[in-house]
């Protein structure tokens, strides 16, 4: 690493410090001739997508194991192979398209039913139960609530009757 402030190629390393999460490290960098001092950064850069999973471990993603996570969630329900094919297509090219090369399972779960919500309710209830593992049953029944809520907004009322039958 040059110095940033006059080119020379010899810099000593002053203090080396890893990020909270370990992802990355920072070192305090001196220049051996004018003495200036820069700091860098130094983070993996992966070939393929990576999954940090919630206890910090890191994993290769793998599209099999989102698919069988889809297709336990709408196991016997009414959704088409093609539909899960394409949710899983779907997300990981979501995935894909972002700027690093890691993410959180925590991002890859909300994707899931976020998509699972709008193809089939009972799957993306199931979903959730799993992937968010509620530690108290009224955190699951708060979510079931806000997917009932959601479908009685998208029911059309009547039109009100302005002369009612009975008047
Ligand atoms: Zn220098």
């Amino acid at each position: 690493m040059n110095c940033p402030d006059c080119g020379h190629e010899r810099t000593r390393v002053i203090d080396t410090e890893s990020s909270d999460d370990g992802s990355s490290v920072r070192r305090r960098r001196e220049c051996q001739r004018c003495s200036f001092r820069f700091t860098t950064y130094e983070r993996p850069e992966w070939d393929s997508l990576q999954v940090k999973k919630r206890d910090g471990a890191i994993e290769p993603f793998d599209r099999a194991k989102l698919r069988a996570g889809i297709d336990r969630a709408v196991e016997k329900r009414d959704v088409p192979e093609t539909t899960v094919t394409e949710l899983v297509e779907e997300i990981e090219a979501t995935i894909q398209a972002r700027d690093t090369r890691i993410v959180s399972s925590t991002f890859v779960g909300e994707l899931v039913s976020e998509q699972l919500r709008d193809v089939d309710k009972v799957a993306y209830i199931r979903f959730v139960s799993v992937y968010k593992a509620f530690s108290e049953p009224e955190e699951f029944l708060r979510e079931l609530d806000a997917v009932l809520d959601a479908e009685l907004d998208n029911f059309e009322p009547a039109a009100p009757d302005d002369d009612p039958p009975n008047s």
